[in-house]
Order: structure tokens, then C-alpha cells, then sequence
């Protein structure tokens, strides 16, 4: 174990029926909990033990790393603000945090909220100023989706707004919702099995993109953010459509979260047990040249056959 997850040990005594309490419920379920009640700390203290452990599993934060904490104003990036400040009080590690906004001039975009909620909780930051919004709107057919545009726009700028301030990691907000999202946006539409990594080499070739809340579901992210206040930008000042496709996946899943929470664990747990000799990929696992022996392959030709019967979460990681 490294030592971001020695900060939030993974024995933490929360029981699995408490974190249901807690607000781990299905998705779509938002009831308040107020800070200082029971059902709070322990929501709290789930989404810190999940961002210590991704942090962990995929080794995001290092000594002496200067992260880049890319905040939107939604309840994503708070709640990483938050978690990650909160790892930085108690763990042996040392890093920085710098909060940075990225204002895309869209209508209405109240600029003073970020400045005021970063002097409140004395954080570093930098707002940075760009009108992407013209542009896109310059681009964009009406009526068309402009955040591809709008995302390629952005990145580009904080890419160079990283290398200005020296920072050694992007944080983005993105959560387990989003990854699973965007799996099946590719597999259903762009015949590739990739999602959001929790940590990648951005496309720029030098910066490193982190995920630290890639674990937490976004039930529990609403539910935290409702709680703790925080003062949440709306998303859709820049009157873009709703990418349908996304939007479909989404209600697929919170279906499937209400009808068998397990496919969803367990699709989770599958994008982190590939066998690359049990798929069809031709560049992952030479089949031309390997030879028959024994113990050759740990996984065997067994597979889930039609009459097998699995056991619910028979091999499913319960990380929540
Ligand atoms: S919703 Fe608007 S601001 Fe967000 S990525 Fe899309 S176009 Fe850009």
C-alpha cells in the first residue's frame, strides 16, 4: 500500500449497510443529509476512502507533485476540491493544490462565485479568461451538440495553463458514472472497449491527467454537494444540446441501478480484469504464435457457458 492509502486506510470500519444508509441508495435519490449527522460522516468518509484508494491503485499523486485541480464550478469539482484538500491535511505525502477556472465567457456565467468560494477556503487559484464560447458558437451549426468543439477548446488551454504554473497533474472531476458512460458510448458507438483512464498521458504528449474520484459514484457526489453548500455553477449557460447518445447511456444505467446494481459492479470491476487472450483483439495477444503447454493461460478456456450459473457477485471487487 503506498501512502496516500495508508492516509485512508482500506479497513475502514464502515459497514456496508451503513454506507447504504448513508446515501450509496440508486441513482437519482438526493435526499439532504445534513452535515454533523451520522449519515453524512459516513458518505463523507466514503468518498475519501474511495478517492485514497483510487489515488492509490493507479499511484496519482506523488511527493512533491503540484496539482492542477481544473475546477468547473459544477458538483464534480467541488467534491474533488474538497477530497483532495482533505488528503493533502492528513497524508504523509506532500503536494500542492492549485485551483484553476477556465472562464469560457458563456452568457450569464456568474464569475464571482469560484474567486469568492476559493478565497473563503483559502486555496491557490487562477481564473483564466477565454471566450471559447464565440468561437464555438462561431463554428457550431445552431441547433448542433458544440461541446466536442468546446472540450478540445478547453483542453488545449489548460494543457498550457498547466506547463505555466508547473503543475506535475491535471485533476479532472470525472467519477465512476462517467467512466462507465463513456465505456459504453464507445462500445455501442464506436466499436472500441476505452473509457476515461484514472490517469493518462494527455494528448499534448507532457501532461498527466488524474481521475481521483473515478471510484465514487455520482449519486453520492449530488448527495455530498448538496450537503456541503457548495455554491454549484449550472452547466447549461452555454445553451449547448444534450448529447443523446450520453444521455441515453445514462438512463440505461440508472435503470439497471435500480433493477441489478450487480451488472454495474460488475461491468466496473471487468474494466479492470481484461484477458486479452479471451477477446478478439489481434494486437493485444499474438494468436498466430502460441503454442500449446501447460499452465499457459490462468484463465483457461472456461467462460460463462449458456447453463452456467453465476453466483451473485461471485467475483465482483464491492468497492462501494
Ligand atoms: S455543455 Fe457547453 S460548456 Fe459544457 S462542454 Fe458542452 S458546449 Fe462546452
Amino acid at each position: 500500500m503506498n501512502d496516500m492509502a495508508a492516509a485512508v486506510p482500506l479497513s475502514d470500519p464502515i459497514q456496508a449497510d451503513e454506507l447504504a444508509q448513508a446515501g450509496s441508495g440508486p441513482a437519482g435519490q438526493s435526499e439532504v443529509t445534513a452535515p454533523g449527522s451520522r449519515r453524512f460522516e459516513l458518505l463523507q468518509k466514503n468518498i475519501r476512502r474511495l478517492t485514497g484508494r483510487a489515488i492509490a491503485d493507479f499511484d496519482m499523486i506523488r511527493d512533491g507533485d503540484v496539482i492542477m485541480a481544473c475546477m468547473s464550478g459544477g458538483a464534480d469539482s467541488y467534491t474533488m476540491l474538497d477530497t483532495l484538500r482533505y488528503l493533502q491535511s492528513v497524508a504523509p505525502v506532500k503536494f500542492e493544490i492549485i485551483a484553476v477556472n477556465l472562464d469560457q465567457k458563456q452568457p450569464g456565467f456568474p464569475e464571482h462565485i469560484l474567486p469568492e468560494y476559493f478565497e473563503r477556503i483559502g486555496v491557490r487559484y487562477r481564473i483564466v479568461e477565454e471566450d471559447t464560447y464565440s468561437i464555438v458558437k462561431d463554428k457550431i451549426a445552431p441547433g448542433k451538440t458544440t461541446c466536442s468543439l468546446c472540450s478540445r477548446l478547453r483542453r488545449g488551454i489548460l494543457y498550457r495553463v498547466a506547463k505555466e504554473l508547473g503543475a506535475t497533474k491535471i485533476a479532472l472531476g470525472h467519477h465512476r458514472d462517467d467512466i462507465l458512460h463513456t465505456f459504453m458510448l464507445n462500445m455501442f458507438y464506436g466499436g472500441k472497449i476505452k473509457t476515461m483512464p484514472p490517469k493518462l498521458i494527455a494528448d499534448d504528449g507532457e501532461n498527466v491527467v488524474i481521475r481521483p474520484l473515478a471510484y465514487v459514484r455520482e449519486p453520492d457526489i449530488k448527495k455530498y454537494a448538496a450537503a456541503m453548500q457548495f455554491p454549484i455553477i449550472p452547466c447549461n449557460l452555454c445553451g449547448s444540446q444534450p448529447n443523446l447518445q450520453r444521455q441515453a447511456m445514462r438512463e440505461m444505467l440508472n435503470e439497471w441501478e435500480k433493477t441489478n446494481p450487480l451488472w454495474i459492479k460488475s461491468m466496473f470491476t471487468a474494466m479492470g480484469n481484461i484477458a486479452p487472450s479471451h477477446m478478439l483483439d489481434r494486437s493485444l495477444f499474438d494468436f498466430t504464435h502460441f503454442t500449446p503447454g501447460p499452465g499457459k493461460e490462468a484463465s483457461g478456456d472456461t467462460l460463462f457457458d449458456r447453463d452456467d450459473k453465476v453466483e451473485d457477485g461471485q467475483s465482483v471487487i464491492n468497492l462501494l
